[in-house]
């Protein structure tokens, strides 16, 4: 399957987007060398927008580091509720106040650990656009899946029922990574072809969704053990708006390497 709208050449309409999704890394204090490394190496360059997803205690850290500096500033998950009895959980609102401008919701890792459904992940997706957060929605098959044939079934329970209630207006704002779970910090990437086929069919279904304009300008990440070596190929697949990267965001040159890939392709 090719783009749904193959004569627009994606680069006029979708800023290619790398996003370090840092998961239960670095302390307060460790992020602060990591993001001012990667800040030196992204430079002026804004040809790429770059992410950094600390946890939740290195928010601020970062974020006074990231001030006037074109990286900017995502969390790793939301609570839906603004306030109230949720100990341990952690507002859009309060996001906002340290200057996120993105989260990521619904991670393979949140799924599989925290039980997260595709309903209370959509709760949050509002809930952020709301706040004006935006999100970053993770979909992706397992393994099983894969072997058994439903993996465009899988992308599209989990497409519809996380995107429930958003307008076509809203979902410009919204990014979805493309995470195949058998994929995320195990050394397997999907092959181009897989990646392509899998961010093609959910830009088609974002159209029928949303309108073929909206699904254009909505950009798909790739996620699943990117790495400098492999990132060339996939990001040059007409679907593939850049990366969101676990493992080899953790090590600056790595992930500057990974952000020049992104910044390379016409
Ligand atoms: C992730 O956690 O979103 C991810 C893609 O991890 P990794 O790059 O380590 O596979």
């Amino acid at each position: 399957m090719t783009s749904s709208n193959p004569s627009v050449p994606p680069m006029a309409i979708r800023k290619k987007l790398m996003a370090g999704n840092w998961k239960m890394n670095k302390t307060s204090a460790d992020a602060v060398p990591l993001v001012k490394e990667i800040i030196a190496g992204v430079g002026k360059d804004q040809r790429v927008e770059v992410v950094v997803c600390p946890p939740f205690t290195a928010l601020e850290s970062v974020a006074r580091v990231l001030e006037g500096s074109p990286v900017k500033l995502g969390a790793q998950n939301m609570h839906p509720e603004p306030s109230g009895a949720y100990t341990g959980e952690v507002s859009a609102a309060m996001l906002r106040a340290l200057f996120a401008s993105y989260v990521i919701l619904g991670h393979s890792e949140r799924r599989t650990y925290f039980k997260e459904s595709d309903a209370f992940i959509n709760q949050k997706m509002l809930a952020a656009l709301k706040s004006q957060l935006k999100p970053i929605l993770c979909v992706g098959e397992t393994l099983q899946e894969r072997e058994a044939g439903s993996t465009l079934q899988v992308l599209q329970t989990q497409v519809e029922g996380c995107l429930q209630k958003v307008t076509k207006e809203q979902v410009t704002s919204v990014v979805i990574a493309y995470e195949p779970v058998w994929a995320i910090g195990t050394g397997k990437v999907a092959t181009t072809e897989q990646a392509q086929v899998a961010h093609a069919f959910i830009r088609g279904l974002l159209a029928k969704l949303f309108g073929d304009a909206a699904a254009q300008r909505v950009r798909i990440l790739y996620g699943g053990s990117m790495k400098p070596a492999n990132a060339p190929d996939l990001l040059v697949q007409p679907d593939i708006d850049g990366g969101l990267i676990g493992g080899a965001s953790l090590e600056a040159r790595s992930f500057i390497e990974l952000v020049k890939a992104a910044a390379a392709v016409k």
